[in-house]
């Protein structure tokens, strides 16, 4: 199979008046978008290729071409949604040290010539070089860098494309993730290995429900790639039936558990359309299981599994001593495979604990627990203090680090404030030195405005609940079960 660069060059080729992204700012066709990814990877070419290049903004057409335009450049790129706050990129740019930091303005203005681009020649990439570095949620409070290879996506996009029937220059796939979140990748590659249309959804499309369901009216879109409470909240919304969205083929779900009503509201609104579940951690690109939810799967299963491995890749399930658990036994999902990133971008440590080889392939320790039944994958929850809130992914540790971090706190417990066993939003347990008069409710303020200088909207606590103290375990730490039962 030819690099995956050469594979786009081909679409472009076939398909290349085709409309490639329909983005904030305006669209762009595949010509365009390669024309002015050759322009930028001419201007970054150049000695030290493992120097990423960090590419923010959020969902404009030159996100791609900073994308496309690293990877021909032979670099990795570092996906960099607008929402961060700055002190938060500081650190990545701290960890990843990249060779550029380009906005989409800079994008713009730098390939504003991508009508006269001499030919180029693709550089001939290994399967083990990067592609691209997604920085995910860290315990103690540093994102961690995913390192994905040109292998490990090939692999996962390979898996995709043979398993659903995409059309050749037909799809409009819906891209709803920020292209900083890996569930993006899913509809990004596909999108492009397949000559589809890219259709994104904005972060003020998306706290706009009439904006939102006009855009989708207009969309086409034939693949829906979402989180699942994002397709939950659509539900909510009566008109959200083909005759919204007539040409819609399948649904493709990732990143959090696919309710069973989730899954069964959208087979009656769209009798005609696939749902199907995907499960997988970024550390192995993506998604590594999948499973097609029908009318039998939904008579026979809640909660619904996360699927069965997918050819290539072995997923099971261990006990704590590494060695594979029983048909129906509870355990760790491991994954070995081609899909399965080297480790996280400089930090062996970090790396050494969650990875390590077997039979001569990558594996990943999940931290997720589950169990298989005859080959079918259930997910039951988390081993460690790493939770989803609508489909992101959020170590408690790195909330209370931050909370820690502002002035006046002594120290700080973040728990999961749950509904139906659903993490709905986070609520922080804080000690405060010389707390100031005044009400909690201002003080509380004042923390999650210190907060979001630090951290993304989403690891914000929603609740904040001061104490004197906290209540101890017998060993003397804060007793996080008794604090739980606080919230009720
Ligand atoms: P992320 O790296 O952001 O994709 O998050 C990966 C984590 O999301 C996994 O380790 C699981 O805990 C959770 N996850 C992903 N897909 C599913 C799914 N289909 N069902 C339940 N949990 C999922």
């Amino acid at each position: 199979m030819a690099a995956l660069l050469e594979r786009i060059r081909g679409i472009v080729t076939e398909f290349g008046g085709r409309i490639a992204h329909v983005g904030s700012g305006g669209s762009m066709t595949y010509q365009e978008l390669w024309q002015r990814a050759v322009a930028l990877a001419a201007q970054i070419h150049g000695p030290d290729p493992s120097s990423p290049v960090m590419v923010r903004g959020h969902k404009e057409p030159e996100m791609l071409v900073g994308f496309l335009g690293s990877v021909m450049a032979g670099r990795a790129y570092i996906p960099v949604d607008n929402s961060l706050p700055e002190a938060r990129i500081e650190r990545i740019i701290a960890t990843a040290a990249p060779v550029a930091v380009f906005t989409t303005k800079d994008i713009q203005e730098r390939t504003s010539h991508w009508q006269d681009q001499p030919a180029f020649a693709l550089p001939v990439a290994a399967d083990t070089d990067p592609f691209y570095i997604i920085f995910t949620s860290g315990s103690t409070g540093d994102p961690k860098g995913v390192v994905i290879t040109h292998g490990c996506l090939a692999a996962f996009v390979d898996w995709m494309l043979a398993e659903q029937s995409f059309v050749p220059g037909a799809e409009v796939f819906l891209n709803q993730a920020p292209f900083s979140f890996d569930l993006s990748v899913m509809d990004l590659y596909l999108s492009l290995l397949t000559g589809g249309t890219l259709f994104s959804l904005t972060k003020d499309d998306i706290a706009n429900p009439r904006e939102l369901y006009a855009k989708l009216r207009t969309s086409g879109v034939t693949a829906w790639v979402s989180t699942p409470s994002f397709a939950q909240m659509c539900l909510v919304e009566k008109s959200f039936n083909p005759e919204m969205l007539p040409d819609m083929r399948s649904f493709l779900f990732c990143g959090e558990a696919l309710a069973h009503k989730t899954a069964s509201g959208l087979l009656t609104r769209f009798p005609n359309a696939q749902v199907w579940n995907t499960y997988g951690p970024t550390e192995a690109t993506v998604a590594t299981t999948s499973v097609l939810v029908d009318a039998a799967l939904l008579a026979s299963h809640d909660p619904l599994p996360i699927g069965w491995e997918r050819p290539g890749t072995m997923v099971n399930i261990r006990r704590p001593d590494g060695t594979p658990a029983d048909d129906g036994e509870r355990g760790e999902i491991v994954i070995r495979g081609a899909n399965v990133s080297p480790g996280y971008l400089g930090r062996p440590d970090l790396t050494e604990k969650a990875f390590f080889d077997e039979d001569g392939q990558r594996a990943y320790r999940t931290g997720d627990r589950g169990y298989a039944q005859g080959g079918l994958l259930f997910f039951e929850g988390r081993m460690d203090f790493q939770v989803k809130v609508r489909g992101h992914r959020i170590e408690l540790g790195d909330v209370e680090t931050h909370v820690r971090e502002v002035a006046g706190v002594v120290d700080a417990v973040v728990l999961p404030v749950e509904r139906r066993g659903v993490c709905e939003s986070l609520a922080a347990f804080v000690v405060m030195r010389d707390r100031a008069e005044g009400s909690d409710f201002a003080a509380a303020q004042a923390l999650r405005e210190s907060l979001a200088a630090r951290i993304p909207d989403y690891m914000i606590p929603r609740k904040v609940i001061f104490l004197e103290a906290f209540p101890l375990t017998p060993n003397g730490k804060a007793d996080r079960k008794a604090l739980a039962a606080q919230l009720g």
